[in-house]
């Protein structure tokens, strides 16, 4: 195992520090070391492993395009790229899309898209624009993205940064009045602020929000990279708001576990701001891309893996409220929306670091996120007893760290 873990460190650059699991395979919701220990995946990829590891629909429809072709570039159409985009309005309501890769590649598009409507569009001038993004986001790793992160660890030393980004709380409707100004074009930010600790906003302020966005003439971009295609128990996680954002921003599962495919979904009136040569990726939306992520919308549907979303996680939140009740006061929170689970442990008993750590030993992929909070979301796929036996783990971690 040793050996993988010093090949990377040499030979890679230093930006990461990964849980010490090597992993060698996986199928659906287990994965395995390097010298064949068995983990119940709790963390499938920050959701990007939604329909379980290789599922066998997803690779043979993989092996049926691999067959045919992989990458021609948007220089010319495809027999794939059509079927998927029509399905992806069918299930989003949004009436066009515009393919990407990773979910940074696809924000930076929303970025552009609503800059653009606000100067073909709305009519501020060039260069004026202002995008309100909320204090705790996360939407990326690309020198625009980080220049108004809230980390400044992200930031730090990577400067000059871009500007036109103002800050609001999250969750406030008065922090995003006071920060609005006649230059704001949109306001960014994510449904559940994932990256921060998986924080579900106050009920109402999406309403509201909303409500702000459409008498000021404002783009409501919403990211749902992480949020959306049932990870939090509906398909979109807006749905549990009762809105309709402007922008819809997919990434992760929508590769459905094998590949990177990002997407941002808007109606006309607001895409067609983007003419023939004013965006583009080589990758974006190529033939093998767009036939994975067309099977990964089929089966979402068809294996109904939103419904079970919503009703294991419930049982997820409430086996590991159980375990905060006996295990106090190890951990001061349990909180999320369908698969996608925060548990925010005391700092003075134990750092999320800490128990990522004991439960890979014992046999569960988790992550933390900052110090404190342990991030759970399993592949939609995962079965009850599973998620018993890996919430069991927890509570055998979490009492020895409480006692
Ligand atoms: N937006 C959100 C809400 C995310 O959670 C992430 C990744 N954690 C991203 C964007 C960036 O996606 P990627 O890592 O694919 O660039």
């Amino acid at each position: 195992m040793n050996e993988y873990i010093e090949r990377e460190a040499k030979y890679g650059a230093r930006n990461y520090a990964p849980v010490h699991v090597v992993v060698d395979h996986a199928k659906d919701c287990l994965v395995w070391d390097v010298d064949g220990r068995e983990y119940i995946d709790m963390m499938s990829a920050y959701s990007a492993v939604s329909h379980g590891h290789l599922h066998p629909r997803i690779v043979a429809a993989a092996h049926r395009q691999l067959a045919k072709v992989a990458v021609t570039s948007r220089a010319y159409f495809g027999t794939t790229l059509g079927p998927f985009l029509e399905k992806l309005s069918q299930v989003t309501g949004f009436e066009r899309a515009l393919p990407m890769n990773t979910g940074a590649e696809a924000v930076e598009t929303a970025i552009k898209l609503a800059r653009r409507w606000g100067n073909r569009v709305k009519g501020v001038f060039d260069g004026k624009q202002e995008i309100l993004v909320a204090r705790g986001n996360f939407h990326g790793r690309t020198s625009t993205i980080v220049s108004f992160s809230s980390e400044d660890s992200y930031r730090d030393g990577f400067g000059p940064l871009a500007t036109g980004f103002r800050h609001f709380d999250y969750g406030d409707m008065d922090s995003i009045r006071a920060a609005t100004t006649a230059n704001t074009c949109a306001v960014l930010l994510e449904p559940i602020q994932g990256e921060a600790g998986v924080l579900v906003p106050p009920a109402g302020f999406f309403k509201e929000l909303r409500e702000w966005c459409t008498a000021n003439d404002i783009l409501l971009v919403d990211d749902e990279v992480q949020a959306g295609l049932g990870r939090t128990g509906k398909w979109f996680a807006f749905e549990h708001e009762g809105i309709r954002p402007d922008v819809l921003i997919l990434g992760k599962a929508l590769g459905a576990g094998v590949l990177p495919v990002s997407a941002v979904c808007a109606d006309a009136k607001v895409m067609d701001v983007f003419t023939p040569n004013s965006h583009g990726s080589t990758f974006g939306g190529n033939a093998l891309a767009a036939a994975v992520a067309l099977e990964g919308l089929k089966v979402l549907e068809e294996e109904k893996l939103v419904e079970r979303s919503a009703e294991l996680g419930e049982h997820l939140i409430e086996r590991l409220r159980d375990v905060q009740v006996e295990a106090r006061p190890l951990i001061r929170d349990v909180r999320g929306r369908g698969l996608w689970v925060g548990v925010d442990i005391d700092p003075r008993y134990a750092t999320a670091r800490e128990l990522v750590e004991a439960l890979a030993a014992n046999g569960v992929l988790s992550k933390e996120t900052h110090e404190t909070v342990i991030r759970f979301a399993p592949p939609l796929t995962i079965t009850r007893e599973m998620i018993d036996r890996a919430v069991d783990i927890f509570r055998k971690v979490a009492m020895e760290k409480a006692a």
